[in-house]
């Protein structure tokens, strides 16, 4: 029981070299077990699960408010959209290559039929059929599903099925979020956007909120305010008088000018200096193809303008 107990100890310390844990709330740290379970059901191809489900775990929750404060957006940003754009799946799906690892390590020392402790710790609860190794086994063989029963668990191979099954989940819970319309229009694959490689003063806090609707155009502050049933509320301000469409905005026929990322960036003529200062190609892309406008060849003059345009919308009071 010593044994067990310094190894214990020493993994734990190890681990506490490796995590900084000033900011993570002791309880996050404490629940952690509770992941394993959720993340078998994302993984286990039978059942759906949430993204919202992942991102309410602790420990994923910590993971994307680093991630948020890292890209300048709220905390209120969709989780979809912050994966999506940084490239970077929940923690718990990183480590599915090191769980199997330790899995198999385990299943060795049993078939060894190893002295070690550890290994009569696990051959007593696998006989016991506990949680923890009902779904750690059903996932890991769910992820490995077409090998031979003698072979220990591809660990590869289960990291990279998790991360596509998860991407699959993403790719199908974003298309029905309504939040992320302009995103979806722009956002192709599961991927690290070349924005991110800009610098704040270059551009990119502004970028992201754009892309991810984590801004404070009326199509966003007209939506959760209180009168949010009153399509007005979403209008562009320079572009329709409120006062008067606000009695004509539920009659037919009538189509009122709503200040959306799109009209925001291509229409209004609010920023009609910004746009015609604009370098080509990006010119051109906003008119024809604004999905290209975030590639790496123009994204530097795509935030140059995207950061101009915010800065006449909401200029610095001073
Ligand atoms: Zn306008």
């Amino acid at each position: 029981m010593s044994l067990l107990r310094q190894k214990a100890l020493r993994a734990y310390f190890g681990l506490k070299r490796e995590v900084d844990f000033y900011n993570i709330p002791k309880t996050a740290v404490l629940k952690q077990g509770l992941n394993v379970k959720e993340i078998a059901l994302l993984l286990n191809r039978d059942n759906h699960v949430h993204l919202s489900k992942l991102a309410a775990d602790p420990i994923e929750r910590f993971h994307l408010s680093v991630l948020k404060w890292t890209l300048g957006v709220n905390k209120g940003t969709s989780n979809a959209a912050i994966w999506g754009d940084c490239g970077r799946t929940p923690l718990v799906i990183r480590y599915v290559k090191q769980v199997t690892v330790f899995f198999n390590g385990l299943c060795r020392l049993d078939r060894e039929e190893s002295p070690a402790l550890v290994r009569h710790a696990f051959a007593k609860q696998k006989n016991l059929n506990l949680d923890w190794f009902n779904v750690l086994s059903t996932t890991l063989n769910s992820l490995d599903e077409n090998r031979h029963e003698q072979q220990f668990v591809n660990a590869t191979l289960c990291q990279n099925r998790a991360k596509d099954r998860f991407i699959s989940v993403w790719q199908s819970e974003r298309q029905h979020n309504r939040k992320l319309r302009f995103y979806n229009e722009i956002k192709d694959t599961f991927e690290l956007e070349p924005y991110l490689a800009l610098t704040t003063k270059g551009g990119s806090t502004c970028v992201g909120k754009i892309r991810m609707s984590a801004h404070k155009l009326k199509i966003e502050t007209g939506r959760y305010g209180n009168r949010s049933e009153n399509s007005a509320d979403r209008l562009c301000d320079f572009c329709c008088d409120i006062a008067t469409m606000e009695l004509m905005v539920h009659l037919p026929d009538v189509d009122p000018i709503v200040e959306d990322e799109t009209h925001f960036l291509r229409t209004c003529p609010r920023y009609h200096t910004s746009r015609t200062n604009l370098q080509d190609p990006v010119k051109s892309l906003l008119m024809y193809d604004i999905k290209a406008m975030f590639g790496p060849e123009v994204i530097q003059e795509t935030a140059r303008y995207i950061k101009e345009l915010l800065r006449t919308r909401f200029p610095r009071k001073t």
